[in-house]
């Protein structure tokens, strides 16, 4: 109540000093109010992570650690910090946590600069298959800097090709191996990457951006027991604030946190690590882990109902929140479909596919989750997509649907 008052008090100061802005932020609020958010990373913040990230913190400088600054007044941000340092350490059972990586790509540069040295040899998911940029694209820094070796999918059943990582383990002795992946929908065997990296004598990197959030609700395995770092975001599943985090054990704590700050990183960012500690106190709840649950049930019940309506959804499925599915037996590709899909306000990202050239589609279920959608909802939504796929629900009739069912459940932080 208060939160909101205040929402609405900091909305009115912007509006009288900088209109134009702040007609820009009602748009993006209506927008996301009135389509629906299918994107597969994206989620809906609480209004009290809001709170904070829009607080005072956010004028504080504080390089360094909590009772080790490079700047004076760092007392009370420094409880901050250590609060999102001790309920992550609690909320994924790990020795250390590592929560001012500014994003996921920080966290995963971050993990790198603390187990190699430019030229190693990686090995990792390929981007044709899902694999982040981070994961060696040459576009990235990643791809320029070290020695990527990519593993990929079986092109029938779309899962991970357990034969060949090991072959290229064998092959390449990389210095670390990552898994991890931005389309995977299914739940990454941690145990056998463990055992591949042994193998072989290779550190392992879990990349779980991704289903962190779900780890956290205890809806998918955790990689913290397995890889000797973990890196995530927190604002994809995990509902808090945009940013990254690295998890890992006693004995990389130091060069883990030498390798963001100072190596890869200059000040925290002191609002965004006080909005962290608010979304772990949130995903530490019992709300949170039936959320993770439904989270999962929904993305159960939208693939299986893109899969009634024809699409073919990769894997045949989905353990997580994120489905990727082919949409040319409707007769388009990926982009088109994208946009056809847009059009009519169903909102959602393209990717690669485990075989040939074209694209597909790649959605999740975190957002429409948070607002409260259930099975039901995910089953008119797959018979929604496929008619305006198919062309027999138009652009203006599609968007008066997904206007109807988005206004049915307001998003906690764009209402
Ligand atoms: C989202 C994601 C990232 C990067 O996160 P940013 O915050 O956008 O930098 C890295 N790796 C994987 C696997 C991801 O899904």
């Amino acid at each position: 109540m208060s939160v909101s008052r205040t929402r609405t008090a900091e909305a009115a100061v912007l509006r009288r000093q900088d209109p134009e802005l702040a007609d820009i932020l009602l748009g993006e609020q209506q927008r996301q109010a009135t389509t629906l958010q299918l994107i597969a990373a994206e989620n809906f913040t609480s209004p009290a992570v809001l709170a904070a990230l829009g607080s005072p913190l956010a004028n504080k400088y504080a390089e360094g650690y909590p009772g080790a600054r490079h700047h004076g007044g760092c007392e009370i941000v420094d409880v901050a910090e250590r609060i999102a340092i001790d309920r992550a350490k609690s909320l994924f059972g790990a020795e250390h946590a590592n929560v001012q990586p500014h994003s996921g790509s920080s966290a995963v540069l971050a993990a790198y600069a603390a187990l190699l040295r430019p030229g190693d040899t990686v090995l990792a998911l390929g981007l044709p298959y899902g694999g982040h940029l981070t994961h060696g694209s040459p576009a990235n820094f990643s791809g320029r800097w070290f020695d990527f070796v990519g593993y990929g999918v079986d092109a029938e059943s779309g899962l991970i090709d357990h034969d060949q990582v090991r072959a290229l383990a064998r092959a390449h002795r990389p210095k670390a191996i990552v898994c991890g992946s931005i389309a995977y929908p299914r739940h990454v065997d941690y145990a056998f990457f463990r055992e591949v990296a042994d193998e072989v004598g290779a550190y392992l990197i879990a990349d779980a951006a991704h289903p962190i959030g779900l780890v956290a609700g205890g809806a998918a395995p955790s990689p913290v027991p397995y890889a000797d770092i973990v890196c995530a975001t927190t604002h994809k599943v995990l509902r808090g604030p945009r940013g990254g985090m690295i998890l890992c054990g006693a004995e990389l704590a130091e060069r883990v946190d030498r390798a963001v700050f100072p190596f890869t990183q200059g000040g925290a960012q002191m609002h965004t690590i006080a909005a962290k500690a608010v979304a772990f106190g949130e995903a530490a709840t019992p709300e949170f882990k039936a959320y993770a649950h439904q989270v999962v049930d929904n993305a159960q019940v939208l693939a299986a109902g893109l899969t009634a309506e024809g699409l073919a959804v990769t894997t045949g499925g989905t353990d997580t929140h994120l489905i990727t599915a082919d949409p040319a037996p409707q007769g388009v590709d990926g982009r088109t479909a994208r946009g056809r899909l847009a059009a009519a306000g169903l909102v959602l990202d393209c990717c690669a596919l485990p075989h040939g050239e074209s694209r597909g589609l790649r959605l999740g279920t975190a957002a429409v989750t948070t607002q409260g959608m259930g099975e039901g909802e995910m089953a008119y939504v797959a018979g929604l997509m496929a008619r305006v796929l198919r062309g027999e629900t138009d652009a203006q009739r599609g968007r008066a649907e997904a206007r109807e069912l988005a206004e049915r459940f307001p998003p906690p932080s764009a209402g």
